[in-house]
């Protein structure tokens, strides 16, 4: 049974600014790509239809300043989304991503009440995720702010000091290499 009902699906895409999220929206939706960079001011979406399967479904896809200068857009760019595209850049990735350190924040404790996403559930996934740690904050009631960013200093500068210590006859051949060698372009 095919039910010719058209779809709408919002998708939001996020990342940091310049990693290439509008590109890559422009590039689907355009079929277009330009080396220079613009930074996108606020919000906006583009539209394409697809089929998938045997529907015909239009696709939202909201792009956004990666920099949370914008603030006022936040809630309503995620509200109603049905899925969440998120880019990095391959050049930009850490040293060790396998121990790079994260922590997790509920934040919005103050709020209670209106609390949708479980303790329970949130620290279910950060299990899941190789146990990266789930703290469980309120920026205006101060709750676990000092805990939640001490730890992941601490976290931090353990990963500093591992790689200081295997990193140190790295650093000996940098010094001593012709920066022109490195065939960086940037
Ligand atoms: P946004 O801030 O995440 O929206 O990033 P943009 O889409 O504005 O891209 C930032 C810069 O990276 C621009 O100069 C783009 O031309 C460049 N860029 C984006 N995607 C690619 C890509 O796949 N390859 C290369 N080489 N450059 C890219
Ligand atoms: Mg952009």
């Amino acid at each position: 049974m095919s039910t010719r009902k058209k779809v709408l699906l919002k998708i939001i895409i996020l990342g940091d600014s310049g990693v290439g999220k509008t590109s890559l929206m422009n590039q689907y939706v355009n079929k277009k790509f330009s080396n220079q960079y613009k930074a996108t001011i606020g919000a906006d979406f583009l539209t394409k239809e697809v089929m998938v399967d045997d529907k015909l479904v239009t696709l939202q896809i909201w792009d956004t300043a990666g920099q949370e200068r914008f603030q006022s857009l936040g809630v309503a760019f995620y509200r109603g989304a049905d899925a969440c595209v998120l880019v990095f850049d391959v050049n930009a990735g850490p040293r060790d991503p396998e121990t790079f350190p994260f922590i997790v924040l509920g934040n919005k404790i103050d709020l209670e009440s209106s609390r949708v996403v479980s303790q329970k559930r949130a620290q279910t996934w950060c299990q899941s995720k190789g146990n990266i740690p789930y703290f469980e904050t309120s920026a205006k009631e101060a709750i676990n702010v000092e805990q939640a960013f001490q730890t992941i200093a601490k976290n931090a500068m353990k990963e500093e000091e591992d790689v200081d210590l295997a990193g140190i006859t790295d650093a000996i051949q940098l010094d001593k290499s012709e920066p022109s060698q490195s065939g960086c372009s940037c």
